[in-house]
């Protein structure tokens, strides 16, 4: 049996069941079966659908590629969650992000499920007749799975609007008469797209963190400062000045994130500094994040790697290795680039006491434990990175409907969702023990628990 191996979940479990006000109809020993039920339920997904695609290269070879599909969860909608691109891809990483999904959508109170694809290819080394044939071939080997009601796939790393709009196109001609708009989000505009989702997840990381730092503090200072709990004391130390913050990665979520702190003109953040997967940037006195992000736009989305190119762009930095961007002297990191980059290993080197989570799972449990210990403030992955698929959803919704919004109109609609989640969360976050995390986990995981006990489910 496959395992997403989350001691967190046990946890979250455990706090549940202790609270006399969850689920007060479910007691006794029917209590204790409900909660063994949802332990198994969020430890494994409920389908696992894995191909060898059979890919004709131009060079004549014959390969073939293994791709997935894992469904982890459809209690609360249809399974939702992006396809990966990328030659680290494996059957755990994709459960793992498949359930990270499912209490994403639990916890912002999307109307989805958790899924997750991946396809084991560096598609740097594909031309872009390959990139298609893949992409194709994905979808006629998936296609009985889903669908706009069964499991709604979107960009992840290595894909973007080029992938979702022809794999689109493949399901809307295996699947002809059939509805076909809501079937991939993520597509271009003109393709049925929605304004504002290349932005959204960067966005939606950047208000979490302002939300944290600034709006919430503003309307609560009084009880924050009164408080005891060890992260009011970090979040108060952090409110009222301008911060200097680091955005590991630059790619779609990394160079948004950096773009939106760079230009609040309230709050006057330096970003000192950047990197993707060669170089970090470093300016103590704040990087020109526009200039950068125009240089990765005509550069296959690096970030420039020599003086020379620095100079073409006018931007003044040093460069420096790319892990050097972890353990600098910062009030913020934000981690836009991939699993697992604080670690047992280099936790105890990390100097921002707030750390963002882009990217999904940047921090294994061993490191968050201990920076939790520390006073650290995380905000997780499943709160700080579900703009992506909280406009998806907008997407969706657009497409049934054939309406479209602006993106003002779409914006509005993102922050909002994310507010109403953050003044869920925040209140009890400052009021108990837990991390942020653990935090989330609670309201995520006992949101599913109510519906799949209503569904009857949980026996
Ligand atoms: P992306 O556009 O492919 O960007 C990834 C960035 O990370 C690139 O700048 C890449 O550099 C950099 N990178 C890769 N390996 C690195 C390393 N070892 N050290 C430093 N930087 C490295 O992907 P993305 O869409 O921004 O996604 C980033 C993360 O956010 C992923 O964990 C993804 O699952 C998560 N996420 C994305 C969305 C979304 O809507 N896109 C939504 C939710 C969560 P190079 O350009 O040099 O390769």
């Amino acid at each position: 049996m496959s395992e997403v191996s989350h001691p967190i979940v046990k946890e979250t479990l455990k706090a549940l069941l202790e609270r006399k006000e969850f689920l007060p109809v479910c007691q006794g020993e029917s209590r204790d079966k409900a909660f063994k039920s949802m332990e198994a339920i969020l430890s494994t997904p409920n389908q696992i659908h894995k191909a060898y695609i059979r890919m004709p290269l131009a060079n004549g070879e014959i390969v073939r590629i293994p791709a997935f599909r894992i469904q982890h969860n459809n209690a609360l909608g249809p399974y939702k969650g992006g396809i990966r691109f990328h030659e680290s891809v494996n059957e755990h990483e994709v459960e793992n992000l498949s359930f990270l999904m499912t209490l994403k959508n639990a916890l912002h109170n999307v109307p989805y499920g958790g899924g997750k694809g991946g396809i084991i290819i560096d598609p740097r080394s594909l031309s872009e007749k390959e990139l298609h044939t893949l992409c194709v071939k994905y979808v006629r080997n998936f296609n009985d799975i889903i669908g706009p009601d069964k499991d709604i796939p979107a960009p992840d790393v290595g894909s973007g609007e080029r992938e979702m709009d022809w794999m689109m196109a493949e399901y809307k001609k295996i699947n002809h008469g059939q509805p076909y708009l809501g079937s991939f989000t993520g597509k271009s505009v003109i393709n049925g797209g929605s304004l504002g989702r290349r932005e959204a997840t960067g966005k939606g990381v950047y208000f979490t963190m302002r939300y944290l730092l600034h709006d919430y503090v503003e309307k609560n200072r009084t009880n924050l400062e009164k408080s005891e709990n060890r992260f009011a004391k970090t979040t108060l130390d952090h409110f009222g000045r301008p911060l200097s913050v680091a955005v590991q990665g630059f790619g779609n979520v990394g160079s948004v994130t950096a773009l939106e702190a760079y230009r609040d003109q309230k709050l006057q953040n330096k970003v000192i500094a950047v990197s993707d997967r060669n170089v970090t940037l470093v300016n103590r006195d704040g990087l020109n994040i526009p200039a950068l992000v125009e240089f990765t736009m005509k550069n296959k989305g690096d970030l420039p790697v020599s003086e020379d190119q620095l100079k073409e762009i006018n931007v003044e930095a040093t460069i420096e290795s790319r892990e050097a961007i972890l353990t600098m002297e910062m009030d913020v990191l934000i981690l836009a680039a991939l699993e697992d980059q604080i670690h047992q290993d280099n936790w105890s080197d990390i100097k921002a006491k707030i750390i963002v989570e882009g990217a999904n799972a940047p921090v294994t449990q061993e490191a968050d434990e201990q920076l939790a210990k520390n006073g650290v403030i995380i905000i997780p992955d499943i709160l700080a990175n579900a703009g992506g698929v909280i406009v998806s959803y907008l997407e969706w919704l657009q497409g049934r409907e054939t309406q479209f919004y602006t993106e003002e109109e779409v914006f509005k609609r993102l922050y909002e969702k994310m507010g109403e989640t953050m003044e869920t969360i925040l209140p009890q976050y400052y009021a108990d023990p837990y991390a942020l995390r653990q935090n989330a986990f609670i309201h995520a995981v006992g949101r599913l628990s109510e519906v799949l006990y209503k569904q009857g489910k949980l026996y």
